[in-house]
């Protein structure tokens, strides 16, 4: 069920209709719009007479929520969520598309910074690495663990970009949430539900990748479990699913973009390299999730793909993603959208790091 407040409803009366829902054992919800606050209420038994609000105060309206999901829903929430962050204009879900580049893991601080540098220059706001890594089998690189983190953390300092980097359980999300700025569950994970309920306690931001044979309604209903534990910063995004293809490693479902966003106001990015498996397909599909109208890309660049320790394969040489970035650059602009130009001296832009313990801005 959802309450929509009248425009003019004041703070107070807000808060009596949240204390009115919790005091019957659910949970409230308000999530300001942009002409007035709605009540998402959330609990196990959802069974609630609309009459109980109909006479409150301040209340326009109460709706009964036939889909499974609700507070992805633009039935919520109308106007697309922006994704912000302290000390930084960059953003997910505004008019600048964002970009996330880096290795698939971090493996050393050299290699970390070498790659930060380039993506850094080539204009991204945002840099991936993993310090966990989930691999299909036990014998391959796992990731540098927390001193994996701590170089990334570094890289936030040194050249001023934000750090996304995965959670793969309970323990590892501890961590992450500490030094990033962004907490990635990945698509094996999509439907690890305990860990959705913990990401959605962390006040960290949370990027959601879409698990290899999720449908639309499951990848929503799993960032609803983050969102229903008062995380509403969830940025969702598609990374190829599993099909008969077998030309690339994953097909790319570019269809899910327009057909989150009818649905959901939550910004939804894409990730071409996991999506192909295949450097020379990265930058065709990225110039395509540009054009669908997604609100940002997650791109794989290693100094030296050849020797990379995972996903080599897929990663662009740094010169291959500076002409991605101009490319795509270009087509943002048809679509009334930027991409963040190229930089001169990363170094010189620390004031857009952000320090450790700052929390997210709540999504407008
Ligand atoms: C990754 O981004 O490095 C990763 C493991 O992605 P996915 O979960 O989409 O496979
Ligand atoms: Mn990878």
């Amino acid at each position: 069920m959802l309450i929509v407040m009248k425009a003019h409803a004041s703070e107070e009366q807000v808060q009596r209709v949240c204390q009115k829902i919790e005091s019957l054992g659910l949970r409230a919800h308000a999530i300001p719009g942009a002409q007035r606050t709605a009540i998402g209420i959330t609990g196990n038994q959802l069974e609630v007479e609309t009459g109980t609000f109909d006479e409150m105060e301040g209340v326009q309206e109460v709706i009964r929520v036939s889909k499974p999901y609700k507070l992805v829903s633009r039935d919520l929430k109308e106007e697309d969520t922006v994704v912000r962050f302290p000390n930084s204009d960059a953003t997910f879900g505004g008019d600048e598309i964002a970009v996330i580049a880096g290795p698939c893991a971090v493996e050393s601080r050299e290699q970390a910074f070498a790659a930060a540098d380039r993506v850094a220059r080539a204009g991204a706001r945002f840099f991936r690495g993993g310090a966990y890594k989930p691999r299909t089998s036990p014998y391959t690189f796992q990731g540098l663990a927390e001193d994996g983190l701590k170089i990334l953390a570094e890289v936030r300092d040194r050249f001023g970009l934000l750090i996304v980097t995965e959670a793969i359980d309970n323990e590892s999300l501890e961590l992450v949430e500490k030094y990033a700025d962004v907490v990635q569950i990945g698509a094996r994970n999509m439907q690890n539900f305990s860990l959705l309920k913990h990401a959605g306690r962390t006040r960290k931001p949370v990027l959601l990748k879409r698990g290899m044979s999720a449908t639309l309604e499951e990848f929503l209903m799993a960032a609803e479990y983050i969102m229903s534990e008062g995380n509403y910063n969830v940025i969702l995004c598609e990374r190829g699913v599993r099909t008969f293809a077998d030309h690339t490693r994953n097909t790319l479902d570019l269809s899910i973009v327009p057909a989150v966003q009818r649905l959901s106001h939550l910004p939804i990015i894409v990730d071409p390299s996991h999506g192909t498996g295949k450097r020379n397909k990265v930058t065709p599909l990225s110039r395509a999730a540009v054009a669908v109208g997604a609100d940002g890309l997650i791109v794989e660049v290693h100094p030296d793909p050849d020797h990379a320790l995972s996903d080599g394969n897929q990663s662009l040489y740094p010169e291959q993603f500076d002409d991605l970035m101009d490319e795509v650059r270009q087509i943002a602009k048809v679509l009334h959208r930027s991409i963040a130009d190229r930089v001169a001296d990363p170094g010189a832009h620390r004031a857009r790091a952000v320090s450790l313990s700052a929390g997210p801005v709540t999504a407008r």
